[in-house]
């Protein structure tokens, strides 16, 4: 009767180090990361660099690289 007491315990302890693991894998999995999908680059219309458009300062219709090279910009308008 003992016995049975231990292999339940150690059934319950694998039960649980068993999901314990599948989570991590999952967790893991989903800090994979995404294929990004190719981002459209843009010019600063001040100094001429390239640079993704998510980084870019949209002003009057112009991209900048930087909120000090738009202010360069529409300062010299
Ligand atoms: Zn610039």
């Amino acid at each position: 009767m003992k016995y049975l007491i231990w292999i339940a315990v150690a059934a319950i302890i694998w039960w649980v180090w068993s999901k314990r693991k599948a989570a991590a894998r999952r967790r893991q999995r989903d800090d994979s990361p995404q294929p990004r999908a190719p981002e459209r680059m843009v010019r600063c219309a001040n100094c001429g660099v390239h640079l993704p458009e998510s980084d870019a300062v949209i002003h009057g219709g112009d991209h900048y690289c930087s909120a000090a090279h738009r202010d360069q910009a529409v300062s010299r308008d």
